[in-house]
């Protein structure tokens, strides 16, 4: 009973994840359009010198500088596209096998555990089965939320 539920719960907080990094993916992007936007008030003054469009220029960076955040940002993007590329593929791979690498252990099966002896003896480190995924070291996923979650990486997989 216990360990399809936590399955359940890490394939949930796995999606979170990888919401999470397509957000920030698409904050990447959001700065690049800001600065192509700042930049267009310098080429409408080069333009079109007016005094209205020298003072909006008058704040906007050199251009120099502009480019070079620019290929910042643009080399995050490209690291953040293959991030959530790999992201998409391990959830197509969970969704087919129905199985988590446990969160808990790491996969390890195991976890460390301290065990104080006396006051002001070193305590004791021993390793103890993963009380989660009971040693295996993944959780399984219920039939119900493979289903549900398929549906979903069935679209994703179409940007990897
Ligand atoms: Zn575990």
């Amino acid at each position: 009973m216990s360990d399809p539920v936590k399955g359940d719960v890490a394939l949930v907080n796995a999606l979170g994840e990888l919401a999470a990094e397509i957000d920030n993916y698409s904050r990447t992007f959001t700065s690049i359009s800001e600065r192509l936007k700042k930049s267009i008030f310098r080429f409408n003054a080069v333009i079109e010198p007016t005094s209205e469009n020298k003072l909006k220029a008058y704040n906007i960076p050199p251009m120099e500088v502009v480019g070079s955040e620019i290929e910042d940002l643009a080399v995050r993007a490209k690291d953040q596209s293959n991030s959530i590329a790999t992201s998409i593929n391990m959830m197509a791979n969970i969704i087919r096998t129905s199985i988590i690498k446990c969160p808990t252990c790491k996969e390890k099966g195991q976890v460390a555990r301290q065990s104080v002896i006396r006051e002001g003896i070193q305590p004791i480190i021993s390793m103890d089965r993963c009380p989660d995924c009971k040693g295996k070291g993944y959780l399984v996923i219920s039939e119900d939320i493979t289903r549900l979650a398929a549906r979903l990486t069935e679209g994703l997989v179409k940007i990897t």
